[in-house]
């Protein structure tokens, strides 16, 4: 029988090894993971499940008994240091050999680590797994800490929402003008200031800090221009870094993630690879992208196991993303490297923070984002996948349908 072996044990294996059994593959099916835990979301860790608002079980796409009944031998607590592609063979970290007939890399990404000095002090705290978001739930609780966020992207905002919810004193330090700035550009990222500011969050923006001070090994500030704002708890959210370490020692072509074709697959055939550390080649824009977000977690496992088992299969979805910070709702919908120079157009009431945005390229909509309007996405989703030209005017007017304008 053929062995197909998941490295990583994530969304987008979980997602993977479903779609193999889904599509008749009999073979065996193993599941190498690093972490304790079955394959979980992590979308929860920031924001329901981190405010103790949504159980643990909710995290889980399947139970124990799932992967059971479905023959698939899940590895906990076992790491592949190795990666031998001429030998279809990896090792693992206690040096057990696991052969395979495919191969799936969905080792994900794991937080930048900052160097600065006093970031081992107790109190710092980075955010990916289930564990670190139950340690940052037991430090926040309370609600009475001084918490310093690094990093104004989304993690940095939601984690700045859960906190404040619990009632601490938030501060958030930010490289950029304003949060956001990057993927939003400046007005929108405005908007998500305010939204916060309103909370009674402070920004420190286009700054970084310079150290963590500490006391007795706890922290007791963060260091930013010169001056200390006091910190107790302090979390570094300054984006994530894809595990491809694996991939790279078994020689598999990687730049800036796993570089896989629009089927997910490696430079090696018998070697594919999905997920937060894939850089999959996208045939609408014509460009490789990393797309770091639950969604494409999903579509990319279930396109490669489809493509392990030599179905033909394109991973050609449009990118989707959300987010949730205090009663503020959004999903966003596009193709990031379009909207650079992209002009943003509003449809909605912007001060109620009710409305959709769209980003226009060449009078084509690349992207679109509804912030406090529901049920749209697939509308919006429609809009770019059409790439027809539309009219301003029209695309503003929340009277006008979005397929009529
Ligand atoms: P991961 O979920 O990272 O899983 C990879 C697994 O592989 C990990 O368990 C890791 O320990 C393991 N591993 C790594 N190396 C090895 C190895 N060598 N051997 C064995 N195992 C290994 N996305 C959204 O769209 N919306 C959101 O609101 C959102 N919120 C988020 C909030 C948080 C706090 C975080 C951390 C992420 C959030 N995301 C969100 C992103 C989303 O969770 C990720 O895109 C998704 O988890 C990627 O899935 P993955 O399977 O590729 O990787």
């Amino acid at each position: 029988t053929d062995r197909f072996v998941i490295v990583g044990g994530g969304l987008a294996a979980v997602n993977a090894a479903e779609t193999l059994r889904d599509e008749g593959f009999d073979g065996d099916i193993v599941i190498i993971g690093a972490e304790k835990h079955l394959p979980y979301e992590r979308p929860p860790l920031s924001k329901g499940y981190l405010l103790g608002q949504e159980p643990r079980e909710k995290a889980f796409p399947h139970s124990a008994a799932w992967y059971a009944e479905h023959d698939v031998d899940v590895v906990s607590e076992a790491r592949a240091v190795r990666l031998d592609v001429g030998a279809n063979r990896l090792t693992l970290a206690d040096d057990e050999k696991v052969s395979y007939d495919r191969l799936l890399i969905a080792t994900g990404a794991d937080p930048r680590r900052i160097g600065i000095p006093g970031v081992h002090a107790r109190g710092v705290h980075y955010l990916r797994s289930i564990d670190d978001s139950e340690h940052l739930r037991d430090a926040l609780k309370s609600g009475d800490h001084r918490v310093v966020l690094i990093g104004s992207g989304w993690i940095g905002l939601e984690l700045a929402a859960a906190a404040r919810t619990y009632g601490n004193e938030v501060t958030v330090v930010g490289r950029d003008k304003v949060p956001l700035d990057g993927p939003l550009g400046t007005d929108l990222g405005t908007m998500f200031l305010r939204l916060h500011q309103e909370h009674g969050v402070v920004f420190e923006l286009e700054s970084e800090p310079q150290e963590f001070a500490e006391a007795d090994g706890q922290v007791t500030g963060v260091v930013v221009d010169g001056r200390t704002i006091p910190a107790d708890v302090v979390i570094v959210g300054v984006g994530v870094v894809p595990n491809v370490e694996l991939a790279e020692h078994g020689g598999i072509e990687v730049k800036n993630g796993i570089v896989v074709d629009e089927h997910m697959r490696t430079s090696d055939p018998d070697v594919f690879a999905a997920g937060d550390v894939a850089s999959a080649y996208h045939p609408v824009i014509g460009q490789h992208m990393r797309n770091e977000h639950w969604a494409n977690a999903i579509d990319t496992g279930k396109t490669a196991a489809k493509s392990m088992l030599g179905i033909r299969a394109s991973h050609d979805g449009i990118p989707y993303f959300f987010t949730d910070q205090y009663d503020l709702g959004m999903e966003y919908s596009g193709y990031p490297p379009l909207t650079k120079d992209a002009e943003v157009i509003v449809r909605g009431d912007r001060e109620k923070r009710e409305f959709v945005a769209f980003w226009l390229a060449d009078d084509r909509v690349v992207a679109g984002m509804n912030v406090n309007v529901w049920d749209v996405n697939e509308q919006v989703q429609e809009l770019i996948r059409s790439a027809r030209a539309v009219d301003r005017t029209r695309l503003q007017d929340p009277s006008v349908a979005l397929a009529d304008v």
